[in-house]
């Protein structure tokens, strides 16, 4: 068989994200392709011809099985369909060695995109030394001096681009509120598959207006929550905002810096902890919690790398300096120390007392941000409700990178004192306590895409003023930013900075 021609029983590619978004009544399902980014929005009716597409029928079989479920369509038409979806790449290849790689790449970039324990870094597998305490007993290392006051309004709960429930919690999502979206007769009616085609492990809730389908209207509240109680909710949702990875020392417990709330309960005691007091080591944690694991060796510069150990003691040394008057001025003399000096306590002495941050080392990084936030915007108004959160959020960023491009209004902003140094500097201590620095990029362009996300929180109250935005999601432009470059892969601009370096 020719590797062009169609496959004999087709089915969407593990690469292929479909997420179903009403926006008012208009139903919309959005094929969004992990290795491309590119994304296709189909109607209901092309959803129930690609639903039925599980790898087990041919197109005459699926057009049976979809004019079962109501959406009747000829052959011919549904050929044509699924030719057009082979010619786009979205379609699982006849032979599954060759589904191998794109299926890892999807499994990344899910990652990526999805509410729940935020992975701070890639997951590695450790080379297994036989000497080693068994990891279970690693004990827990939670993030001092913070607990966590949710104002229980649901900004994390229209943020993100994918909600995962396991088939347990979306059975009882289901009955507990069978009206939201029909889905208590039909579980495809408020879910579609995590990755690629039904049947799926895990499945993504339906969007409104780019909420959770299960987020009440007025109130901002989760109605799984409001009927069932908090244990009705998903794993990843109960978790949010708490990020856990495996440093071979200690299980590391810090908090994503995504959501209003955690902001907010800086400097607040008396709120809920991250994890359960009594939970001391790693084997007493849920197994059903994503750990990420730092990997053994990890880049600290480009092509240079440091063992995981040396970085975990550098990055305790890191914590306990002095903080900086500006603290992007101390992450971008850092990430320059690092490159020119690798992990030494006199990179920390200028991450302590940096020089000014200048606009010009800036721009750069600025203007890949402002070229891939301005794409997401023209796509999202193409398809994105108006009263999107992601969708205006997009838009604030793009105008704001826009704006910093004028050297004149770049210099003023960074002349003038940070607006909120306390948030600055509770944002880099979690982000250093979960490891959230070490991932996908080197150690030194991670500092620098974190000076720049803290630059345009700086100015995104502006922006959100001239745009007469009153979503409570502006009060923390911190968490906005940190949780639209994650939540949204706009955080893909600092490697097209890399690149082009
Ligand atoms: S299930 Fe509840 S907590 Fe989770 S995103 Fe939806 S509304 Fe929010």
């Amino acid at each position: 068989m020719s590797p062009n021609a169609l496959p004999a029983r087709p089915r969407l590619a593990d690469h292929v994200l479909a997420r179903r978004h009403l926006v008012g009544e208009d139903e919309r399902i959005l094929l969004h392709d992990v290795r491309t980014g590119e994304l296709l929005q189909l109607g209901a009716r092309e959803w129930a011809l690609l639903s039925a597409a599980d790898g087990t029928r041919d197109v005459e079989g699926i057009v049976i099985a979809a004019a079962r479920e109501g959406a009747p369509a000829r052959i011919p038409a549904a050929q044509a369909f699924f030719e057009q979806l082979h010619a786009a790449g979205l379609l699982a290849a006849e032979d599954p060695a060759e589904e191998a790689a794109p299926w890892a790449r999807a499994t990344a970039a899910t990652t990526a995109t999805s509410r729940g324990p935020a992975t701070p870094a890639a997951p590695a597998d450790p080379a297994p030394d036989p000497g080693a305490r068994d990891p279970r007993e690693r004990p827990l290392e939670v993030l001092p001096d913070f607990s966590l006051h949710c104002d229980g309004r649901g900004s994390c709960c229209r943020i993100y681009a994918s909600i995962l429930f396991d088939p347990e919690e979306a059975a009882r999502a289901r009955a507990l509120r069978p009206e939201v979206l029909s889905g208590g007769a039909r579980h495809e009616r408020a879910f579609t598959p995590e990755r690629g085609a039904w049947p799926c492990a895990a499945s993504v809730v339906a969007m409104r207006d780019g909420r959770c389908a299960y987020l009440e209207g007025g109130a901002g509240r989760c109605s799984l929550h409001a009927a069932g109680g908090p244990d009705a909710k998903p794993l990843g949702c109960r978790v949010f905002p708490t990020s856990f990875i495996d440093d071979g020392e200690a299980i590391r417990v810090s908090v994503a810096v995504e959501c209003a709330c955690v902001l907010a309960s800086v400097g607040r005691p008396g709120g809920a902890p991250l994890v359960d007091p009594r939970l001391r080591a790693r084997g007493d944690l849920d197994e059903r919690l994503d750990v990420a694991t730092l990997p053994d060796r990890p880049e600290v510069a480009p092509g240079v790398t440091a063992a995981r150990a040396e970085l975990v003691a550098w990055s305790r040394r890191l914590a306990a300096a002095a903080p900086p008057p500006d603290v992007a001025a101390g992450l971008f003399a850092l990430a320059a120390a690092v490159e020119a000096e690798g992990l030494t306590g006199g990179a920390i002495a200028r991450f302590e007392q940096p020089e000014p941050l200048d606009p010009a080392a800036l721009a750069p990084w600025l203007a890949a941000l402002h070229r891939r936030a301005a794409r997401r915007a023209r796509e999202d108004a193409a398809w994105r409700s108006e009263r999107d959160l992601a969708r205006k959020a997009t838009q604030w960023i793009a105008a704001a990178t826009f704006a910093l491009a004028e050297p004149d209004l770049l210099a003023a902003l960074l002349q003038s004192p940070a607006p909120d140094p306390d948030r600055e500097r509770f944002t880099l201590r979690a982000a250093l306590h979960g490891h959230r620095l070490l991932g996908a990029l080197p150690l030194s362009l991670a500092l620098r895409d974190r000076a720049v996300r803290l630059v345009v929180a700086r100015a995104l109250p502006l922006v959100c003023a001239e745009a007469g935005a009153d979503d409570p999601a502006c009060a923390e432009p911190i968490a906005l930013v940190e949780a639209m470059l994650r939540g949204h892969g706009l955080d893909a601009y600092a490697a097209d900075v890399a690149r082009a370096s």
